[in-house]
């Protein structure tokens, strides 16, 4: 059902572009993480030393990798998590999650050297600001020999990011070329001692945000990727570094594909009003890998992604706003 489900969707893209050929998500491979969002909201967020009361406590489900997964899975494609967790409640808690959104978890492996990985939120609603401890737990012992190659047998796409050790990331880049499978490595969280530019050499498609995008090609911040056409220079500074296809999300200004010579700017689905983009860029990833994995070209993938991702856009939190393809109400976007 899920899958006839987006096969509206894809229709939807591939109508803007004057085709028809219906098409159903295939395989998708998602290396990663998966943490557990603990985050309280209040006034204002503590300062080193103080002890604030909030009034609200609440827990979610995350993890680029488990958010990415989630997505993907959703849309309909035949979706398998590469990841570990702890040997806890957490643990036990992601497994069953992942599960019941669909995702193959056969080979998400459970450690008892290591806590489930956690991210502690506190929102502070008077000046809008945030602060995010993040500890990686069993993420960090997602190991390069944990990479099955039997798993990339058939498929499409694999997508994975930063949040567990490069290492392993490459590992998962390395055994998708083999396998003759896109990969699309989300260059997110930038770690401090940067990206090895083996991993940006081994992946077919680049995919930072705007941040990510200026940290990777040296600049200051958000200054040179804060427009579409310094998003552009920062681009080709990735492609100098070795990156084959750079595909950007720039928040409110939408997501540009740049590959060789070429620059495509794709904007946001028009007259969506935000009303959290929490987890947004990891709804475009997934479902521009369920979109990819249906054999779309990568810029009707992307154009796939964007209606995704503007869904989930109007919704609170990351998976909580993640659409199955039959929920889309697809006239309205
Ligand atoms: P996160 O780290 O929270 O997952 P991100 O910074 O990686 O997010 P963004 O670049 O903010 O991701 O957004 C991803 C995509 O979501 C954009 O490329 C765009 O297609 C869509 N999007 C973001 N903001 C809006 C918006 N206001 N209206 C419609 N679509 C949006």
């Amino acid at each position: 059902m899920m899958r006839t489900a987006m096969r509206s969707v894809l229709l939807l893209c591939i109508a803007a572009h004057k085709s028809a050929t219906a098409l159903t998500p295939g395989k998708v491979i998602v290396v990663g993480s998966h943490n557990q969002d603990l985050i309280t909201s209040g006034a204002r967020i503590p300062r080193p030393g103080e002890t604030v009361l909030h009034d609200t406590f609440s827990q979610a489900f995350g993890g680029k990798g488990a958010n990415q997964a989630v997505q993907a899975a959703l849309l309909g494609a035949e979706t398998h998590f590469v990841g570990k967790v702890g040997d806890d409640a957490y643990g036990a808690a992601a497994l069953e999650n992942l599960r019941d959104r669909g995702v193959i978890i056969d080979n998400v492996r459970t450690t008892i050297t290591a806590p489930t990985g956690v991210a502690f939120v506190a929102v502070g609603a008077e000046d809008e600001t945030n602060s995010i401890v993040v500890v990686p737990g069993a993420n960090f012992e997602l190991a390069p020999d944990d990479v099955d190659a039997a798993i990339f047998d058939g498929a499409g796409v694999l997508l994975c990011q930063l949040e567990i050790p490069q290492a392993t990331t490459l590992r998962a880049l390395e055994v998708a070329a083999a396998a003759g499978c896109v990969s699309v490595l989300n260059a997110a969280p930038v770690p401090p001692g940067g990206v090895d530019d083996a991993l940006l050499r081994a992946a077919s498609i680049v995919c930072p945000n705007e941040v990510e995008l200026a940290l990777l090609a040296g600049a200051n911040e958000k200054a040179t990727a804060a427009t579409v056409a310094g998003a552009v220079c920062a681009a080709k500074d990735l492609q100098r570094r070795g990156a084959k296809c750079v595909l950007a999300t720039l928040g409110g200004n939408g997501s540009l594909l740049v590959e060789g010579d070429l620059a495509i700017h794709v904007p946001v689905v028009a007259g969506v009003t935000p009303v959290d983009t929490t987890g947004a860029g990891d709804s475009f990833l997934g479902a521009f890998a369920a979109a990819k994995s249906a054999g779309l070209s990568t810029l009707a993938a992307v154009r796939a992604a964007s209606v995704v991702a503007a869904r989930s856009v109007q919704g609170r939190g990351a998976q909580p706003s993640y659409a199955s393809a039959a929920d889309l109400d697809l006239d309205a976007l």
